[in-house]
């Protein structure tokens, strides 16, 4: 008997190449792009460059790299960045910049919608003083743990930043989500920002690479950090035509992961064990019941649905979870907590 295909909920860094996908990629032209020869990456870094509104862009083997390269070319030695407490640039990356830039982050608590208070923002913004930091740059989020940052909150945040002399960065892994959420164009959805990295590797759904997009001027100074990274790449065009493809025609979809992430967060909210939050886009979070968590796990394993499991549980769709897998983890929840309840 066929068992079904694994459901894997963990992330939107899960997802297959597809077929088409796949032929780009064994159809692309390549050259060595240390030497700037590949027309496939070059095509990339001008696309996206026009697509999101910048004079030019860089391509990156990852989203942690390209958002190394925009803090190292923002800050020198001594500076600093703001950035939130919950910001993968603060707490997912290693602590890059200050190991290797030398960079002193200055995290503030992010408020319940994922954004930083404008107050905290100037609070933190350090005088002229020879006891501190040099505060350079303002690093934002979008969207950040699913939630979207509205236009107007942008707007008022890089303008804030600017007046008071800061760069501004924003890590926009998944900025296309952002902006399909709120119906506007990816030139919108940056707009303000000196540099923006997107991920080509979340929900696009390519296998690998970011490209971080700004000024000429930085994106050059940006190459010679990017090398000294490790990540001088020479026929990449392999994975770059990925990445095209995914520009082009795996943007509008993610309202598809929207809604099934909609559809899957009311099914479990009926379920009376679980709190589960209301999702803006393809990222929510339910809370499980601790004494259930190990047979939760379990259960899902069985029936083919990988998870992060917790007592808080973090739950993803993407181009690989369809509306009928919805229907199924569903059925699975259902079922399990039925028969948890009964038990217990
Ligand atoms: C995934 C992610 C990145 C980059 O991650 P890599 O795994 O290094 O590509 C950066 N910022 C955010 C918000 C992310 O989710």
């Amino acid at each position: 008997m066929n068992q079904a295909p694994w459901i894997d909920l963990r992330s939107d860094t899960v997802t297959q190449p597809g077929a088409e996908m796949r032929a780009a990629m064994e159809h692309a032209s390549v050259g060595d792009d240390v030497y700037g020869d590949d027309p496939t990456v070059n095509r990339l870094q001008d696309v996206t460059a026009e697509m999101f509104g910048y004079e030019a862009a860089l391509f990156a083997p990852s989203g942690t790299q390209s958002n190394l390269i925009a803090l190292l070319v923002h800050c020198a030695r001594g500076d600093e960045y703001l950035v939130g407490q919950e910001a993968h640039t603060y707490k997912y990356e290693g602590g890059g910049a200050a190991v290797l830039g030398s960079i002193q982050p200055q995290p503030i608590a992010n408020q319940a919608d994922g954004s930083i208070a404008l107050a905290d923002i100037a609070a933190y913004i350090k005088p002229d003083d020879m006891h501190f930091a040099r505060t350079r740059l303002l690093a934002l989020e979008n969207t950040i743990g699913g939630r979207v940052l509205g236009s107007a909150y942008m707007a008022a945040a890089t303008s804030l930043a600017r007046a008071r002399g800061l760069a501004t960065h924003l890590d926009g892994a998944r900025i296309c989500n952002a902006a399909v959420k709120q119906g506007i164009s990816l030139r919108e959805a940056t707009a303000g920002f000196d540099t923006v990295s997107v991920c080509l590797s979340k929900g696009l759904g390519a296998p690998v690479g970011s490209v971080l997009c700004g000024p000429k001027a930085l994106i050059e100074q940006g190459k010679r950090w990017r090398k000294m990274l490790g990540g001088g790449m020479r026929q990449a065009g392999i994975v770059a035509a990925a990445g095209l493809y995914a520009l082009e025609h795996n943007i509008a979809r993610l309202a598809d992961d929207h809604a099934n992430a909609a559809r899957l967060s009311a099914g479990l909210a009926q379920i009376a064990q679980l709190k589960v939050a209301t999702p803006q886009t393809n990222i929510f979070y339910i809370e499980v019941p601790p004494a259930a968590v190990d047979a939760l796990r379990a259960a899902l394993l069985r029936e083919r649905i990988r998870a992060t499991v917790g007592q808080y549980t973090r739950l993803v769709t993407h181009i690989n979870v369809s509306a009928a897998d919805v229907e199924r983890i569903l059925d699975v929840f259902t079922d399990f907590f039925k028969d948890w309840q009964h038990a217990s």
